[in-house]
């Protein structure tokens, strides 16, 4: 049993804590619209085409400004990182640990300012931001402890007259390609384990957070990570995307975001390149359309709280989300008046405002294609509440929530619908080609067992909501598309970051 503890969340209801969180957002503020550069092997460079990002609440305010990489760089950062493999590979683990450990102490010293880009560049609320901040530091810590279970002796049966050994290698250059819906956590928590297990690393973070990468890049640095180490590579997946995957020096590459974009780089990786020497491993964490089921015996305000909470927290724009209540046909009116009530009175506007409980979606095409998908919505089932954008220049879009639809409809995967009886409810859940995340509310043993067993997804909760899985407790990852099930955040996470060597001497 590992000892390790999650990182206690910033309680933003005192008064000292609010304070300190205003100071942090001015600090932040007062930042907008600086340039940052392109770490290519330590090497700081500019480039003359800029990507701005922008602030999703008021997209006129720029956040920060960065250079777009060429194909040329990229493919000189691979090569880079490559150069510096056997030098990395071979310093001592304990080093690379106490490395990680300082990366999560400093971000634990400049939380405040960590959530402030987080409220500014992804639209996160105080809490949703906390939430992300301490997933960051968490991932640190935890893949710190589990790098020196691995870097020991692993067990392996002695045969007589000889020495058996087994020990874990890195594998050479990780490609690190993280979403923007967990800016900080997923793209630490990926560095991370690739850099403590001795590999190098090119980090191309998503377009739309690049400033919360330059400044996690930083921390990196700061905590010794040596600048050779990394390079970090802004620039849009489709211009530079391709080529880092298939270049014959990158030997792994481990992947958060959609199922199109995880697909493809699946298949790129696959084919064998000039020059390469390896079957390149692919770590694929990708989308979900998340059930929650409620059984007609339940506690029917928890339900309505979970299903609200996990629908609505940042905006549904988590993988984990709930998009879908099935729910039991006795209950099923009754539920949705309470939720109809739960959602009408969640407030919602600009994220750095601690009274909203919703900020905006990512980008304007993020809220153009939600809306769009809506419209779809309106015509296959009943608009309970929600259903358009609010007038202003920010991404919003209102908490929409649509009932009575059909398995065969469009906007099955995203509605209320009712079911006949529990176990209709969990085929329904189950008719995806995602298996993410699931949670069920029932008070029924057998029902609860029946879930256990036959709700198919990698993260399943019980009376519970169905997103905020815990590094170390909740291990995340999905099935089918929902990606390889790495399980982040668990005990097999970092062996997907290293190959076994085994070796036996002859003794006596
Ligand atoms: P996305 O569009 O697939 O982008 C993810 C990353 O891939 C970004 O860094 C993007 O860069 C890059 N990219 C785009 N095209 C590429 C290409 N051809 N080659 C290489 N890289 C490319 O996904 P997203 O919109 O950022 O993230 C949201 C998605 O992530 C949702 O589907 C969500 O369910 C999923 N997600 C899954 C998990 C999980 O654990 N299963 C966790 C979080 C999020 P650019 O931004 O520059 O295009």
């Amino acid at each position: 049993m590992l000892d390790f503890r999650n990182e206690p969340f910033t309680d933003f209801s005192t008064p000292a804590n609010r304070q300190a969180m205003e100071a942090a957002l001015a600090k932040v503020g007062s930042e907008f619209g600086r340039e940052y550069d392109l770490r290519l092997a330590g090497e700081p460079l500019k480039t003359p085409d800029k990507l701005k990002s922008v602030n999703p609440s008021r997209p006129s305010e720029i956040v920060g400004i960065h250079q777009k990489a060429t194909p040329a760089m990229a493919s000189k950062a691979i090569g880079a990182a490559h150069a510096f493999f056997p030098e990395w590979s071979r310093t001592d683990p304990a080093v690379r640990v106490a490395m990680l450990r300082r990366v999560a102490q400093s971000i634990r010293s400049r939380k405040l300012e960590f959530d402030a880009w987080l409220v500014y560049e992804a639209g996160k609320t105080w809490p949703e931001a906390e939430a992300d901040v301490c997933e960051a530091i968490d991932f640190c810590e935890y893949y710190a402890l589990e790098m020196e279970r691995l870097s020991g002796p692993q067990p392996v049966s002695q045969l007589p007259g000889e020495k058996g050994e087994l020990r874990y290698i890195p594998l050479g250059v990780g490609l690190i390609i993280p979403p923007w819906n967990f800016p900080l956590a997923i793209m630490a928590g990926m560095t991370a384990a690739a850099l403590v297990t001795g590999n190098t690393v090119v980090l191309k973070p998503s377009s739309e957070t690049p400033t919360i990468a330059a400044k996690f890049a930083e921390v990196l640095l700061e905590a010794g990570f040596p600048e050779r180490s990394f390079c970090l590579l802004i620039g849009s997946g489709s211009a530079i995307g391709d080529l880092l995957v298939e270049h014959p020096k990158t030997r792994f590459v481990a992947f958060t975001g959609s199922r199109d974009v995880g697909l493809r780089i699946n298949e790129l990786a696959a084919r064998h390149q000039k020059g390469q020497v390896w079957i390149k491993r692919v770590i694929a964490e990708m989308g979900g359309k998340d059930a929650i089921v409620v059984d007609a015996d339940c506690d029917l305000d928890q339900a309505v709280e979970g299903v609200a909470v996990s629908a609505f927290g940042y905006q549904g724009q988590k993988c984990s989300a709930c998009s879908r209540a099935i729910v039991d046909a006795k209950v099923y009116e009754p539920f949705l008046e309470k939720l109809q009530a739960r959602v009408a009175g969640i407030r919602m506007g600009a994220a750095e405002d601690p009274s909203n409980y919703m900020g905006p979606v990512i980008s304007d095409s993020a809220r153009k294609s939600i809306l769009n998908y809506i419209e779809v919505g309106k015509g296959e089932g009943r608009l309970l509440t929600g259903g358009s954008a609010q007038d202003s220049d920010g991404y919003f879009v209102r908490p929409t929530v649509i009932a009575d639809v059909e398995p065969s409809a469009k906007i099955f995967q995203e509605a209320v619908s009712k079911a006949g009886s529990f176990e209709q409810a969990l085929e329904m859940a189950n008719d995806s080609q995602y298996g993410l995340t699931g949670a069920v509310y029932s008070n029924n043993p057998e029902h609860i067992r029946q879930a256990r067993e036959r709700f198919f997804v990698g993260n399943l909760y019980l009376n519970r909501k169905c997103t905020g899985a815990m590094v170390g407790a909740h291990p995340f990852g999905g099935f089918n598309l929902s990606g390889t099930d790495s399980k982040a955040g668990g005990p097999d996470y970092l062996l997907l970051f290293l190959q076994a060597k085994s070796i036996a001497e002859k003794i006596g």
